[in-house]
Formats: C-alpha cells, structure tokens, sequence
C-alpha cells in the first residue's frame, strides 16, 4: 500500500512519520517550494504531545519549546481568576508544549525527511485535484514557482492535509460557503521578555468585547541572560477584518487602544506588544462541520477537514491526533476505502463537537462569565464572583470535549 499526503503541515508529516512507523510508505507533497519556519507560538497539549512522544520526537522538541506549567486567567485590570496546573504539573504522562510553529514544523520536517528520504518529501509540487477508481487515486500537481504541470502521482489512498485553504475540500464540497467570521479579530507577535509568572505560564486576560490577550513563552534563554521569548495574541470584537492568510501583516495602531492601560504588577501589557518586531493579523473563522470527510480512497485530515477557532489550543493537536487515528486505520482494515471510513467514523463528531465547543465554550468561557457576572468592573474577591467548582467545570468540560481526559492525581 502506498499513501499520498498533500500538504507537509503539521498533519502531513505527522502522518508521514506515523505510516513510516508502522511499515506504510507514503509520499509528501508540498506546494511551498522552501519551506521556511513560518508562524507564532502554538500549543501542543498532553494528548497530542504523546502522539509526538511515540514518534521519537519528545527530546527534540523539549529542547525547543517551552513545557508548560499551568493556565493563568486575569480579568483586564490585572486581578487573578483562576489558575490551574497543566501538562505534567498536572500529572499527565506527557507535556504540554508552548512552541513556535516553525520549530515545530522544522522538527517534523527534519524527521520525516530522515526517516523517509528526501525524495519522498518533495516541495514546490501544488495539488490541483485527483481522480480515482477501483485500483488507485491519481494526483495532479503543477508547479508552484513556473506553473507548469507535473507529473501524476498514483498511489492507493490520498489524504489531504492541505490546511485552511484545502483545494481536496472544496472538489469534495464544491458547494461549501466561505469561511464564517466571528466577530473577533486577532493581531499576533512575539516579543523577547523577562520570564511572566513562572516562566511557563498560559495567560489568558480581559475579554473579547473589550480586548482579550493570550499570552504564553514559547522559547527559554533566547538572549543568554534568561529572557524569553513570549507569544502574544490580542483579540477584540470589531466587524474590520481581511481574509485569513497565516502570513498577512498587521497594524500596532489598530489595536494597541485596547491594552494601553494594562500596566499590571506582574507585566506591562503594551511594553510587551510594542517589543515584537513584527506583528500579523488573522481573523478568528472558522467553518461549519462537514458531513463527511471520505469520498473512496480520498479523505481530509487537520485544518482541511475540520478548521477550527484557535481559543483552546487544539487546531494542531487535533491534526496530530487525527494523524494517528487514520494510522491504526489502516493498519488494521484490509480495504483502503473502509479504513479511510472507520478513520472518518471515529474523528468526525469529535472534532465537529470541538469546533462548536470553540465557538462558545472553550476555556477562555472563564473571561466570559467573570466579565458579565461583573459589568466588567474590578472585584473585591474572585468568591463572591464565581465559586472555583464553576470556573474548574469549563476547563474540565472542556478537556472532555478534546479528549485530553483529566488524570487522576494532579501533583499539585
Ligand atoms: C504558514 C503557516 C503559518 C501558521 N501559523 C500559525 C500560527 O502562528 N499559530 C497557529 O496556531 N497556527 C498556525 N498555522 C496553522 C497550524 O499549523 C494549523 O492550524 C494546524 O497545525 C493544523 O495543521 P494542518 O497540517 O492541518 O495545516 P497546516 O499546518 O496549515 O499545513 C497545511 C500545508 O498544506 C500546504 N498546502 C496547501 N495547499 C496545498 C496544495 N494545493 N498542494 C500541496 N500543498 C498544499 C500548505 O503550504 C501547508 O504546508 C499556520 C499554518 C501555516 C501554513
């Protein structure tokens, strides 16, 4: 059995090295001729980290990531809400990464270009569409810097992993709508810093009406002497938004009005944005759940099969996490087109149900009840606000949700 995997993202060199694992070959292709290291910060939760862990990749990413410690949540005048341990410190087997995407990408990339050979990860090849029949699925590709068509690639299965922007997805839906915007706009940056908290804090602060932040380190002692350096997204409530493009620049001045004021003890909110070099702007959309993923020997997996508002840290784990699904898939299914549907059958309504829970109750639902509870006035004393069962409800119903199922003893 051989594999094509459209896209070298997160998802399809997770795949890549899941099929290399078990005995499967596969093939890559990526439309970026020079795959650059690309993004901001990005998290990787326990259930997605022992995915990576099985793949021989905890070491290497340990080495360039930031283990996160625990979730932290502020309301805009800088008054602790809630915190609670995560990854180990909450007694998971695995970590939970606070990464950059691009060395996170590089460390797939690196590694399935080893494992492989680099032959079998070929970039500058753009998927145009497929076709397909009894005996196998053909690939049509042109290429991405001339234009010209390459040539077919035939194999028995083909999975698109070709993200946001998924030409697989549209041929299977053609008559989908346009993403759906929320409402909400983020800017995104990374800045270096002094450690916040202990230096392995999740911050979430504010609210989305009048300006939320995400605040997280994602490398340790990038200057020699300690510093950080610390992802930031802020995220506010405004009709102005552009198509999404990873890559799209944004503007200090169309934000930065929100978090003027946010001189807290424990961080200078604006000091902070200001220091990044280079801020990007992407709108927060996100698409309704498709009925179905698999066409044959077609399927979808990641962002292009189900995209997903990024407010509870799980677009990349969910790609991970399909990645391994469709491996056990198929290699235990003797009929490529059945295993791609027992695949679609075990992820489909979990990751639907994912992408509803972003849209109104992921963990930043926190900000949302303290928020309203308050009339967004400062308080006195969290308790006399929310009791702390609450607020450790929509994190733990959320973590059911995703699948990253509490464990038993936290250690602290
Ligand atoms: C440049 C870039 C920057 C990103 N930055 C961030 C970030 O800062 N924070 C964050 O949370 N998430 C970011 N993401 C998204 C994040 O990686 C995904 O949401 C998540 O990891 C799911 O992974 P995926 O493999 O489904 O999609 P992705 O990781 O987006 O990978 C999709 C891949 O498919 C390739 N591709 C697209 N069309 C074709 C085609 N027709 N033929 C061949 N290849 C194709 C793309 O170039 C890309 O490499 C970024 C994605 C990209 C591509």
């Amino acid at each position: 059995m051989e594999v094509l995997i459209i896209g070298a993202g997160i998802g399809g060199l997770t795949l890549a090295l899941g099929l290399q694992r078990i005995g499967i070959a596969a093939r890559v292709y990526e439309s970026v001729p020079d795959v650059r290291p690309l993004g901001v910060g990005i998290n990787i939760l326990p259930h997605a980290s022992r995915e990576l862990a099985l793949l021989g990749l905890e070491a290497e990413l340990s080495r360039v990531s930031v283990l996160t410690r625990e979730a932290a949540f502020f309301n805009r005048f800088g008054q602790l809400i809630y915190r609670e341990p995560l990854g180990r410190d909450a007694g998971y087997d695995d970590p939970q990464y606070s990464i950059h995407r691009g060395a996170l990408h590089r460390v797939l990339l690196d590694a399935a270009i080893a494992r492989l050979g680099a032959d079998r990860v070929r970039c500058g090849w753009t998927c145009s569409g497929f076709e397909q029949d009894a005996h196998g699925v053909v690939a049509h590709f042109d290429d991405t810097r001339a234009g010209d068509r390459r040539p077919d690639q035939r194999a028995d299965a083909l999975v698109a992993c070709d993200g946001l922007h998924s030409v697989i997805r549209k041929r299977l839906h053609p008559a989908e709508g346009a993403p759906l915007y929320s409402g909400v706009n983020m800017w995104r940056g990374v800045s270096v810093s002094p450690p916040v908290l202990t230096g392995a804090s999740m911050i979430r602060a504010g609210w989305l009406a009048t300006g939320k932040m995400v605040i997280y380190p994602i490398a340790n002692n990038v200057d020699g002497q300690g510093r950080q350096l610390v992802n930031w997204v802020a995220e506010l409530e405004t009709p102005r938004h552009r198509q999404r493009d990873w890559t799209r620049p944004g503007a200090l001045a169309d934000f930065i009005g929100a978090f003027e004021d946010w001189h807290f003890d424990w961080l200078d909110v604006p000091a902070m944005i200001r220091a990044a070099q280079t801020i990007l702007e992407f709108p927060m959309v996100d698409q309704d759940p498709l009925p179905w993923w698999t066409q044959g020997r077609v399927t979808l997996l990641g962002d292009a099969a189900h995209p997903m508002y990024p407010r509870g840290s799980n677009g990349a784990g969910q790609a991970i996490v399909d990645a391994r699904a469709l491996c056990d898939a198929l290699a235990s299914t003797a009929s490529v087109g059945d295993a791609l549907k027992a695949y679609e059958a075990q992820r489909l309504a979990t990751t639907a149900a994912i992408v509803r829970m972003n849209r109104s109750n992921p963990p930043d639902a926190i900000l949302r009840e303290v928020y309203e509870r308050t009339g967004d006035q400062p308080f006195e004393r969290i308790e006399d606000v929310i009791a702390h069962d609450e607020l450790a409800a929509i994190t733990e119903r959320y973590r059911r949700a995703t699948g990253t199922v509490a464990p038993a003893a936290p250690s602290r």
